[in-house]
């Protein structure tokens, strides 16, 4: 058993922590102010290759691993959780878009997603239907030219910053099999997007997207037609795990933080590490953002070995977005009125960490997951 990074990612690591540090750090509190990333953001992504690390060489990308992603969203999250995003959705729509897009598809489409040229958004969940994605309502109609869109999608994270959307469409009743997957540029005719204001991960610039009568080809289709929620359930596999590894990121940072201030703040005559009562709870959630990083990169390093990581990735979800909560909570206890004020990142930290816990899938959402494995299908809820 070996749990070291090779050679070639820990060089990657260091490299992108060094573009974390000198590029995406001193931005993340306007993010967060401005609610919007700072302009050049995506393509400096881009040139960083960060957004084409699972695509294939021959596309653009650099055609590395799920393990090598979790290590640059790792090192991105302790500099700005949010700017993980594309990062995220580029390995997860370019996993989908690689695995069920047609030979012609992944040359159009893919080299512009590794580049950063394209910002791409997961458009699946809408006003009434989110864990239960298989009843979602936004309809897409045949006629003699092609197919019309029409309905409303939310909570579409990039949302405002997208330039192509993965849409999840309604193409008939039957259930999960009735959803289609369609690729499509969001400044079609039609779609009109409304920005969310939200408690955290702000800089995202999740949003409504309203489809009015939207105009798609056969040639958009990923995946054929009724496929579409095959694809993005064995992509979520793998995206929750990168998720996990971004909430443990941000929470370690603020727990740095935490820790370096007890060794500085002095109370009754000592720095404040010297208490049991400071020390130990730092203790015991670095304890736990351990435990739930070696989970997390256990299901990435299952997905890159073909082996099945549903559970683990599904549990490395709840497990490290609630560690994820708490230890940035402890954080910013420690650090008192200081993590209380809006200049120091502590705040920040504890709200992008509760998004963690919706985005992808909720706790219970992903416990579904792992108690029908565990139990067996017709003893699980
Ligand atoms: C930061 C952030 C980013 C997001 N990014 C995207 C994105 O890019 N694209 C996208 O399409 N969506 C995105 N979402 C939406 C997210 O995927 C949904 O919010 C999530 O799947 C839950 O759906 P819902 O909010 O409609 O809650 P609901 O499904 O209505 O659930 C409400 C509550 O009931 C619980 N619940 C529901 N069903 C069950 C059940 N069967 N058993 C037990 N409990 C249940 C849930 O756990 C939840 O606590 C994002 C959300 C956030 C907060």
């Amino acid at each position: 058993m070996d749990f070291s990074f090779t050679d070639e990612q820990r060089a990657l690591s260091d490299k992108v922590k060094a573009f974390a540090d000198d590029t995406v750090a001193r931005h993340a509190a306007l993010d967060d102010r401005e609610r919007t990333f700072w302009s050049g953001f995506f393509a400096e992504l881009g040139r960083a290759g960060l957004t084409g690390l699972m695509i294939a060489e021959e596309h653009g990308g650099s055609g590395l691993g799920a393990v090598e992603a979790g290590i640059a969203v790792e090192q991105l999250a302790r500099a700005e959780a949010t700017a993980c995003y594309p990062v995220v959705n580029a390995a997860l729509i370019g996993g989908i878009i690689g695995r069920s897009g047609t030979p012609r598809q992944q040359a159009e489409w893919l080299p512009a997603v590794a580049a950063g040229d394209a910002v791409v958004a997961l458009v699946l969940t809408e006003p009434e239907h989110g864990t239960d994605a298989a009843a979602i309502e936004l309809s897409a109609h045949r006629d003699d030219d092609g197919w019309v869109l029409t309905g409303t999608k939310t909570s579409i994270m990039l949302g405002m910053h997208a330039t192509h959307g993965l849409v999840f469409a309604r193409t008939s009743d039957d259930g999960a099999r009735g959803v289609t997957a369609f690729y499509l540029p969001l400044n079609r005719d039609g779609i009109a997007r409304e920005r969310l204001d939200d408690l955290g991960v702000r800089a995202g610039g999740r949003a409504t997207l309203r489809f009015a009568g939207v105009r798609a080809s056969d040639d958009e289709i990923v995946g054929g037609v009724g496929e579409g929620f095959g694809g993005v359930m064995r992509g979520f596999d793998h995206s929750r795990a990168l998720i996990s590894v971004l909430a443990v990121a941000n929470a370690q940072a603020a727990i740095d933080d935490a820790l370096e201030y007890a060794r500085e703040r002095t109370s009754f005559g000592q720095v404040i590490g010297k208490h049991q009562g400071v020390a130990f709870p730092l203790v015991e959630h670095a304890t736990r953002l351990h435990a739930a990083r070696l989970l997390a990169f256990e299901a990435l390093w299952r997905a890159d070995a073909g082996l099945d990581h549903r559970v683990e990735a599904n549990m490395a979800k709840w497990w490290a977005c609630r560690a994820g909560v708490e230890a940035a909570h402890q954080a910013l206890l420690t650090l008192g009125h200081r993590g209380w004020h809006d200049d120091h990142p502590a705040s920040r930290r504890v709200r992008d960490a509760i998004g963690q816990e919706i985005a992808d899938g909720t706790e219970n959402a992903t416990k579904l997951v792992v108690a029908r494995k565990l139990l067996g299908r017709e003893y699980a809820p």
